[in-house]
């Protein structure tokens, strides 16, 4: 069962009980106001229908509000903004999601796990993970970052482009738009391509253009997604065979 948060149940439960407590007003008033102005006629009986009634609903409204004080709670602190999560049960081996930082809480056994935290390799943004994370994903730019658990155990995932073992394709990567052809492409195509600045800034000239030919689909990707970060825009395309 998936655990609640504590304030959603008792929110849940005091909204139950306002509506009884609102029909039992309702009732109650209706029920008394014919009882004083035509309490002699044929109005009598529905009178003390309605007055019951909201004594009935005034008692439920109540018992459904005690319960509020039932509803166990236990709280978990974020360990990447500390804020207290309220749960109504101790979770066991379910993460949950932190109501200020919406980061996922690693949970095992009850206990928060520590969070270790890792800059993305494309975007430089800040990304949290723990022992439970298999796969990390850039909160960011979607790239996946590659974590390494503790030494001496298997890395317990490859990287994407590894996964793709039916790809064995040549791609040529093509740069289509050099975005404002600033410092930061300038840099980037020179450590990509190995050439001087130059070189790099005669091959802007000609964009779209191709820069490299014959590399591998997780390759092109990664260069893609570099120039990407820089307001570059790089394709990967298929050299057809
Ligand atoms: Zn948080
Ligand atoms: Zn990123």
């Amino acid at each position: 069962m998936r655990i609640q948060r504590y304030s959603d149940v008792i929110e849940k439960i005091s909204e139950k009980a306002f509506y009884f407590f609102v029909g039992a007003v309702f009732s109650g008033a209706f029920g008394a106001l014919l009882l004083r102005y035509r309490g002699d006629g044929m109005f009598l009986g529905l009178a003390w229908v309605l007055i019951l009634a909201a004594i009935g609903m005034l008692a439920y409204g109540l018992f459904v509000a005690f319960t509020t004080t039932k509803v166990t709670s236990f709280s978990i602190e974020c360990p990447i903004c500390t804020e207290v999560n309220e749960l109504t049960e101790k979770p066991e081996d379910d993460d949950i999601t932190c109501v200020a930082c919406n980061h996922r809480i690693p949970i095992r056994d009850g206990q928060v796990l520590p969070v270790m935290q890792v800059r993305c390799g494309f975007c430089n943004s800040l990304n949290y993970y723990s022992d439970k994370t298999d796969l990390l994903i850039c909160e960011t730019c979607n790239h996946e970052i590659p974590i390494h658990q503790e030494e001496g155990k298997p890395v317990k995932h490859l990287p994407k482009g590894f996964a793709v073992v039916d790809d064995n394709m040549l791609y040529e990567l093509v740069l289509l738009d050099a975005g404002k052809g600033g410092e930061d492409v300038v840099k980037t195509l020179q450590s990509m391509l190995a050439l001087n600045r130059n070189q790099v800034k005669d091959l802007l000239e000609e964009v779209p253009v191709t820069l490299l030919q014959g590399i591998t689909r997780m390759k092109a990707d990664m260069l893609t997604a570099q120039l990407t970060v820089h307001g570059a825009k790089a394709e990967a395309r298929q050299i057809d065979q």
